[in-house]
C-alpha cells in the first residue's frame, strides 16, 4: 500500500507529490511540472534512483519516465 503526500517540489518549488510504499520500503517523490523525480529507501534514506531536470543529462528522462507507475 502507498501512502500518499502533498509537497513542494524541491527543484521548482510547484506542487508535488510524494509516495511512501510499504510494501517496497521506498519514498518516491516525482512532480509532473518539471519531472523532478526521487526514490529514497525508506529506512536508510538512501537515494536509489534520482533525477532532476537540468542537473542530469536529458538522457536520463526516458529512464525515469519509464520507471513513474500511477
Ligand atoms: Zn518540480
Amino acid at each position: 500500500m502507498n501512502i500518499r503526500e502533498d509537497i513542494y517540489c524541491p527543484n521548482c518549488g510547484e506542487y508535488a507529490e510524494k509516495y511512501n510504499s510499504l510494501d517496497t520500503k521506498t519514498v518516491r517523490t516525482s512532480c509532473s511540472h518539471c519531472d523532478y523525480l526521487l526514490v529514497q529507501c525508506s529506512e536508510t534514506g538512501k537515494v536509489i534512483e534520482a533525477y532532476a531536470p537540468g542537473l542530469l543529462p536529458s538522457g536520463c528522462s526516458q529512464l525515469s519516465a519509464s520507471s513513474i507507475s500511477r
